[in-house]
This record gives structure tokens, sequence and C-alpha cells, in this order.
């Protein structure tokens, strides 16, 4: 897909603005696809490049749309005729630094990394994540051992998520109480602190299931339940909005 292709995709009325900024990016799973102009292009680059199945594809697919979005950046500044200040840069990249070292510092993104390793060292150790599933050789297709399969995969999916949208939400925060006004955005503060709770809920339902299925694995389920639980009142305490806040098209 080209700068053009992009550009009448976007105009065209076939997908709802800015959708995939609500989401979790779990296209599978997505009842939006067919509205989603992110869907649309990565669809797209795949047809175009359907027999190429290598490890690159996937790098190829992001310096393509690295490309584009700078061929539009490009075009809109030249079209609005704005002359890209870099007399800044230094002291923006000083600035990202501190704040990037702030998130790093911060007592619920480390408990987002100790929950992370903890639920991947788990899987290592039992390895059932790839081919074996609870101590099953084989997998069925009977229903209960469908719902574990299931609860597995929403675990993998949501464990490295929590951090990157939690990481989101305490970047916006941490500019509010900055008075950082330049890079303020209350709407991305809530929406990605609503996706990680989602995601926190999610996980904690299918660890619910892991307890509730297999005793062998009950310590295991309730530590990580309790973490969970741990980082979603800190996120609840930190960023009060989102209690009961619903994301358009998704909550
Ligand atoms: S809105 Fe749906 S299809 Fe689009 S990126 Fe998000 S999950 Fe994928």
């Amino acid at each position: 897909m080209d700068k053009d292709e992009l550009l009448n995709a976007a105009q065209s009325g076939d997908f709802i603005s800015g959708i995939y900024d609500y989401c979790d990016r779990w296209c599978e799973k997505c009842q939006f696809t067919k509205k989603c102009l992110n869907f649309h292009m990565v669809e797209n680059k795949i047809k175009s490049k359907k027999s190429r199945r290598d490890k690159n594809e996937f790098f190829d697919n992001i310096e393509d749309s690295l490309k584009l979005a700078l061929e539009l950046i490009q075009d809109i500044t030249k079209e609005l005729n704005i002359k890209i200040d870099h007399s800044e840069d230094e002291e923006i990249e000083q600035e990202l630094k501190r704040v990037n070292d702030k998130i790093k510092k911060n007592e619920i993104i480390q408990q987002c990394r100790a929950y992370s390793k903890a639920v991947s060292d788990f899987f290592d150790d039992i390895s059932f994540y790839f081919g074996k599933l609870m101590g099953k050789e084989k997998l069925s297709e009977d229903e209960s051992i469908s719902k574990e399969k299931e609860a597995v995969e929403i675990i993998m999916w949501y464990n490295y998520l929590i951090e990157v949208k939690f990481a989101r939400t305490l970047h916006c925060y941490l500019s509010e109480h900055d008075g950082d006004e330049d890079n303020l955005d209350y709407d991305d503060k809530v929406v990605s602190a609503r996706i990680a709770i989602v995601a926190i809920d999610r996980s904690m339902a299918s660890w619910y299931l892991i307890y509730d299925t297999y005793s062998t694995y009950e310590e295991n389920a309730k530590k990580f339940l309790l973490m969970l639980h741990k980082i979603k009142e800190g996120i609840e305490m930190l960023i009060p909005e989102v209690v009961g806040y619903k994301r358009p098209y998704f909550d």
C-alpha cells in the first residue's frame, strides 16, 4: 500500500477514525476488523507479500509503515508550510529520558514487570504453552480443554500489554503533574489505563479458571491473582477516573 492508497482508504468513509486507539491489538479476536484502517493496512501488506513468510517479514512491515509515515509528514509539513525546528531536540530528548527514568522506577511498573517475568518463568518451567497444556501431552477438542487453552492464550496475550499500557498512562500522568502542557493527553491517560485494567480483569478470570481446574497449579494461580489485584488497585488509586470509564466501541 503506498501513500496515495493509504490516503484514499482513510478518506473512503469505510473505516472508523482512530478505533485502534481504544483496542488491545488482538485483531484475531476483534469484531471491528472491517472498520479498522490499521488492520486494513496490515492485511494489505500480507496479501501483497503472501509468499514471504520469512523472519524478516515483521521488520519489513514496520520499515514500510515508517517510510509511509515519514512521507505523509513531509507532505503535511509542505502543505501547511510548517518548518520543523530542531533547535529544541536535545532538550526534548533530555525531558524524555527524565520521564522514562521516572517510569522505570515507578512501583506499579515494577510490579507489572515482576508479574510478566513470573508468568513467563511459570510457562517455561512447565512448558505448557508450546505443545503441552497443563501436563496433557496431546490437546483434544474437548470443551474444557478448549477453555483452558483459551485461558492460557489470554494470559500470554496480556502478559506484557499491562505494563506497556500502564507506562503510557504514566507518561501522560507525569506530563500532567509536571505542568508539561505540550505533552498533555487526558484521553490517552484514561484510555490506556482502561486497556490495562481490561487486560488485568481478563487475565484474572483466566487464572481463576486455572486455579479452579488444576489443583497442582493452585498456589501459582493464587500468587498471580494477588499480583494482578495489587496492580489493579494501584492503577485505580493513581487514576481514579478509570473506574467506571467505558471505551467507545469496545466496552
Ligand atoms: S481495532 Fe481491532 S482490528 Fe483494529 S488494530 Fe485494534 S484489534 Fe486490530
